[in-house]
């Protein structure tokens, strides 16, 4: 079965998210625990976290379909002391958000080498920080994303995010998400038939398909391998309809939070309905 959502708004609480996901019809959605684009944050309130669970439990969204995700800020391969050991502080914090909320994953981007050391140094920088974090709490596993490899970010290939898992000590807490526009413009060919069975096949054999913990469904405005990361509306920029075709009637994609974060937050009943209805019965 397919859990379709999008990353929906968490403003005047985390406990409105679910809320939020249920008016547009969705089966799984992604969230910020906090304001992504500070550094501190005032913790959850016990009210907060019991409305939250509550109105997890009413609408049927269960841990395994809520993707939160970490603040844009954060860069755990961090070149320079300091600054790395404010990332690592703020991730602790949100991993220990996400076990307060009762939720068992937290969806990150690696990291940027900002071009001051070599892409090897930065993700070993990008494991310990994982590795650090993990052993500082329980039960909440660390979600990788792929990205664009705009700038001198890294994760924009398989290689990468084996690269950090295969350093990462406690492989039952470590996992990936995929994001469609950001595999198209880091150079996957997800668009053609053949790309698509390619890039899959590429897929399992470098990550494998059990480490694949949500995925993050957008269309590009930026073309095969422009490593620029702009997202579009499902259909209306270079990725095309097809693509998402073959997504919904796979399986391998079945049960894990599929998360639209397209442009157009007005279009999202639309376009998981939409989704939905191109499931072939
Ligand atoms: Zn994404
Ligand atoms: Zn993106």
């Amino acid at each position: 079965m397919k859990y379709i959502g999008a990353h929906v708004s968490a403003a005047g609480g985390v406990e409105n998210a679910p809320i939020n996901a249920h008016q547009i019809g969705a089966r799984a959605f992604a969230l910020f625990t906090k304001n992504q684009r500070q550094w501190v944050a005032p913790p959850l309130t016990t009210e907060s976290i019991r409305k939250f669970k509550e109105h997890c439990e009413k609408y049927n969204y269960l841990p395994q379909h809520i993707l939160p995700h970490d603040s844009y800020l954060i860069n755990l391969g961090h070149p320079e002391k300091d600054a790395l050991e404010k990332s690592r502080a703020a991730f602790l914090d949100e991993m220990r958000r996400c076990e307060q909320l009762g939720l068992d994953r937290l969806n990150f981007h690696p990291g940027s080498s900002l071009g001051k050391v070599s892409d090897e140094e930065c993700l070993n920088t990008i494991a310990q920080s994982i590795n650090i974090t993990l052993d500082k709490t329980t039960g909440v596993k660390a979600v990788i994303e792929n990205t664009s490899g705009q700038g001198n970010n890294l994760g924009y290939t398989f290689e990468h995010l084996a690269y950090i898992i295969d350093r990462v000590e406690d492989k039952s807490r470590v996992g990936v998400c995929i994001d469609t526009c950001h595999a198209f413009t880091a150079g996957y060919d997800i668009k053609s038939e053949e790309g698509y069975t390619a890039t899959w096949n590429d897929f399992d054999r470098i990550i494998g398909f059990d480490k694949l913990m949500g995925m993050h469904l957008n269309d590009s405005k930026k073309e095969l391998g422009s490593r620029v990361d702009r997202h579009h509306s499902i259909g209306q920029g270079l990725l095309g309809i097809d693509v998402f075709k073959r997504i919904m009637n796979d399986v391998r994609f079945d049960n894990i939070p599929i998360v639209l974060e397209t442009i157009e937050p007005d279009l999202w009943a639309e376009e998981i309905r939409m989704l939905y209805g191109m499931i072939n019965l």
